[in-house]
């Protein structure tokens, strides 16, 4: 990851919000920062990188991603120190993960460390914004969308490449009470749900809107196929311990390669923990929960980090997992990422890109 410094232009906003801001009030993704970083693709490169105010920003209404979807998006965290510094972890994987995406849409590539000093100018020109506290940090969402002018489905000449970033709290987790969906789909083999494609987000609202209706506050995707297989919790990749074993559906081209699950896995396999990557049939996590052999269960992603499953309901069956305060897993887990991100352990797998 060596090249030139990129080229920024900054403009400060000269009045700052952040005296304003209630961090004890926030409310995932709903407040931002005083500034975001906004790029342009023309003329077969990326141009333009500019740290501008927070604002609205002009665009046709015929621009093609508001018509065809050609839109993806990126989520990750920087994390304040005792001593001060921020880090921002694993940017490495988020900026791989977002040229998968823009291979499969079709759209430009962002070269990995534009992307890193993309997102490190941004932070570090956000620095104060990046909160103190346990289980608070900065979250970023950087993302690409297609801006040509033209009403015709094929990719788009033009992008944007833009970076919003907002103060975040530690996210409420209470057990989760999921079922399997086996009716609606949220990617089928040869799709595109292993990209963090715009499309697919829309996709699951009417069957997540449904799950809630009936009580539940996520579903397990299942494969499009049979609808036997477990593959992600909603927005987030699954994860079981049975028998002692981390037990998680193989990445493929309809689950998304998260960087939670990937963390996951490298410090269960730290700990001497069995992992395995594989399909993972619905009647063996019943049978697992049945018999008492599911210990623990959860969703990782970057926006909860873990988020355990209190209760399966399978065909009416409910399946109440144990107390999620007493799982020694999950919590054990939890607290190590902290003790890495917040820098109070060894970052061994050199996770933490300091700014
Ligand atoms: C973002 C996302 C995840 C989690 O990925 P992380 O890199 O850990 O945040 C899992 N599944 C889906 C569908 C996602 O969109």
């Amino acid at each position: 990851m060596t090249t030139e410094t990129l080229d920024i232009k900054i403009t400060k906003n000269t009045q700052s919000r952040l005296a304003q801001t209630d961090f004890s009030q926030l409310t995932f993704g709903h407040t931002f920062t005083d500034h975001m970083l906004v790029a342009d693709y023309a003329d077969g490169e990326w141009k333009n990188f500019e740290i501008l105010p927070y604002g609205p920003i002009a665009l046709s209404p015929a621009i093609s991603s508001l018509h065809y979807g050609q839109a993806f998006f990126e989520g990750l965290k920087a994390y304040r120190h005792a001593d001060g510094n921020v880090s921002v972890f694993r940017p490495d994987k988020n900026a791989a993960r977002f040229n998968k995406s823009a291979e499969r849409l079709c759209a430009p590539e962002l070269p990995v460390d534009m992307f890193i000093q993309s997102i490190a100018a941004l932070v570090d020109v956000e620095r104060d914004w990046v909160p103190a506290a346990d289980g608070y940090s900065l979250y970023i969402r950087p993302f690409m969308f297609a801006t040509d002018p033209y009403l015709g489905v094929v990719p788009s000449n033009t992008y944007k490449f833009i970076v919003l970033t907002c103060p975040v709290g530690p996210y409420f987790t209470k057990p989760l009470r999921v079922k399997f969906e086996t009716k609606y789909t949220r990617a089928a083999e040869g799709g595109f749900g292993f990209a963090k494609a715009a499309g697919n987000y829309a996709g699951s609202m009417l069957p997540s809107r449904k799950a809630v209706e009936e009580g539940f506050d996520q579903m397990i995707w299942t494969d499009s196929k049979e609808h036997q297989y477990a593959e992600e919790l909603g927005a987030a990749n699954v994860m079981f311990l049975i028998d002692g074993k981390l037990v998680t559906p193989s990445t493929r081209d309809t689950i998304l390669d998260g960087v939670t699950r990937d963390t996951v896995i490298a410090l269960a396999k730290d700990w001497g923990i069995t992992v395995e990557e594989r399909r993972v049939p619905i009647t063996e996590i019943v049978e697992a929960a049945r018999s008492g052999k599911l210990t623990d269960a959860f969703g990782a992603g970057t926006a909860a980090t873990i988020a355990p499953i209190g209760a399966i309901n399978y065909e009416g069956e409910e399946l109440t997992l144990s107390d999620p305060a007493s799982r020694e897993f999950s919590n054990r887990l939890l607290n190590s990422l902290n003790d890495i991100r917040y820098g109070r352990a060894a970052d061994t797998h050199s996770w933490n890109y300091m700014i």
